[in-house]
């Protein structure tokens, strides 16, 4: 009996220890790069035929697909645009993330109409929308494919992967992402004070306020130079950008350990180091 309780003792700190000493952060032995599969799903909507053939005639999912493909994944994912029955929406469910046409409309028909006083072109409006959008989904892809453990709220650990992966192209395409997907939130940050109701914070996402902060604070705290006008503008208030510094270097350090090990290192400095953005045709007002 003796024996056998010692033999038990040992089994149990022996699975302890592992479960302690194994983060997960080890990346699968069969899994591979370029596992993103693509599909323009056709639309049943007629409304949303011109959208289909633009974005399969300027490959947008071939380019997010080489993007993300500097991911060693365990199983292919399915990156897919497809009508949704008149909802708005963008998801990841069991290896598929799925872009809906009626969203895709919808970042179209609020894009701006000219080059924003703050300096954001429509294109870079919709394409940073769109990008920051797909990337969080993204991020909720990764978290599962690749038994990712989360503390914390997902959706924004989705909405952190999203933006330390475009604070890591270039300067200019960094900027020019930011810039577009920080103007989706312009409703909701136009007023100094917002009335909402309660339950707005039960969402499973934070606030829109709080998460166009969020990505401000990150791209601040990664570049203070190349952001810096972030905070002389007034976007970001200098209480919080005071520690914005460490909070991208939080969201780094999670990155680099619980991703890092699942990146195909030489993909991803090819990825980050391509020009993916198209020919900025009028110059930011601020840069
Ligand atoms: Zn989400």
């Amino acid at each position: 009996m003796q024996v056998l309780s010692r033999v038990l003792i040992a089994t149990a700190v022996t699975v302890i220890a592992m479960s302690l000493t194994a983060p997960m952060a080890f990346a699968t032995p069969d899994a591979q790069p370029n596992r993103i599969r693509v599909e323009y799903v056709p639309p049943t909507n007629p409304e949303h035929q011109k959208i289909y053939e633009m974005v399969k005639e300027r490959r947008t999912l071939e380019k997010l697909q080489e993007i993300f493909g500097a991911f060693r994944l365990p199983s292919d994912l399915l990156l897919r645009t497809v009508g949704c029955d008149g909802v708005s929406n963008a998801w990841y469910q069991r290896g598929r993330v799925s872009v809906c046409y009626e969203y895709l409309s919808e970042i179209q028909r609020m894009m701006p109409h000219e080059t924003t006083p703050a300096g954001i072109t429509p294109a870079d409006a919709v394409i940073g929308q769109f990008f920051f959008v797909v990337a969080h989904e993204m991020g909720h892809a990764m978290f599962d494919m690749l038994d990712v453990p989360v503390l914390g709220g997902s959706e924004d650990a989705a909405d952190h992967f999203a933006t330390y992966i475009i604070l890591q192209f270039g300067k200019d395409q960094a900027r020019r992402l930011i810039a577009g997907a920080a103007h989706s939130y312009k409703d909701f940050v136009q007023n100094p004070k917002v009335t909402v109701p309660l339950a707005a914070f039960s969402n499973t996402h934070s606030p829109p306020p709080v998460r166009f902060y969020n990505m401000l604070c990150l791209a601040y705290g990664a570049d203070r130079v190349l952001f810096a006008d972030v905070v002389t503008n007034g976007y970001l208030p200098a209480e919080r950008a005071s520690a914005c510094r460490k909070e991208y270097g939080e969201v780094a350090f999670a990155f680099k350990a619980l991703l890092g090990p699942h990146l195909d290192k030489a993909i991803a400095r090819q990825v980050m180091q391509s020009n993916w953005l198209p020919e900025e045709t009028t110059k930011p007002a601020q840069h």
